[in-house]
């Protein structure tokens, strides 16, 4: 694999975040007096669009509803993020890929101004060279900027490699012409991102393993 630069997905590839995700829709749901998920049915079902989740789910997301149940998830989701950790090795596997003079971005459907300050937050900053979050909170689509990012990039775009948990990002990655390795950790199980044809992974160390770092590892 020729790589030169990665574009990371941000929830749920970098950031473990599905137990919290799950967490907030039960208590949406709770509200409306509907049966829980836990975070296998969420992982079987989480798509974009996302209002399509929000209707598998049983929500009206009719007459302006979904937007105003999109304010409520993602206030309930800021009140809390800050209980969620990166994904095992991801800080360090970030640092081996900038050692190894790659570039770093992240693609992300979250709101701009959030994926910025919780990068900051993180202590994040110094791995990523663009950040290219979602200009509203209602997680369409990921392509228009997704392509404004890989045109900042700039270079050959089959160097550059997507990874990702979705088979969103892989759709992304496919319209970016860019290649794709979806991680099974996240906001997809196993089965949905197998229909996609991309290489899947379990875990960080299995990118590292990929990418060729760490090969003097036993
Ligand atoms: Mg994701």
């Amino acid at each position: 694999m020729s790589i030169r630069h990665i574009i990371w997905d941000w929830n749920g590839t970098l950031l473990d975040d599905v137990w919290l995700c799950v967490d907030v829709l039960n208590g949406m749901l709770a509200e409306r007096g509907l049966p829980p998920v836990d975070s296998e049915n969420y992982r079987r079902r989480f798509r974009f669009p996302v209002v399509e989740v929000y209707r598998d789910f049983g929500f009206d997301v009719s007459n302006g509803e979904f937007e105003r149940m999109s304010h409520v998830y993602i206030n309930a989701y800021e009140s809390r993020r800050h209980l969620c950790k990166l994904h095992a090795g991801a800080e360090e596997l970030l640092g081996e890929l900038k050692s190894a003079g790659l570039g770093q971005s992240i693609l992300s459907a979250y709101r701009q101004d959030m994926l910025d300050s919780m990068v900051k937050n993180m202590g994040l900053s110094q791995y990523f060279d663009h950040l290219a979050g979602n200009s509203d909170i209602y997680a369409a689509s990921k392509v228009d900027y997704g392509r404004r990012l890989l045109a900042k990039i700039g270079g050959s775009a089959d160097e550059v490699l997507m990874v990702g948990d979705t088979e969103h990002d892989h759709e992304v990655a496919h319209e970016l012409g860019i290649q794709c390795i979806l991680l099974e950790h996240g906001h997809n199980e196993r089965p949905r991102l197998e229909k996609t044809g991309a290489k899947i992974l379990p875990d960080m160390r299995a990118i590292a393993k990929e990418l060729g770092l760490r090969n003097k590892q036993p």
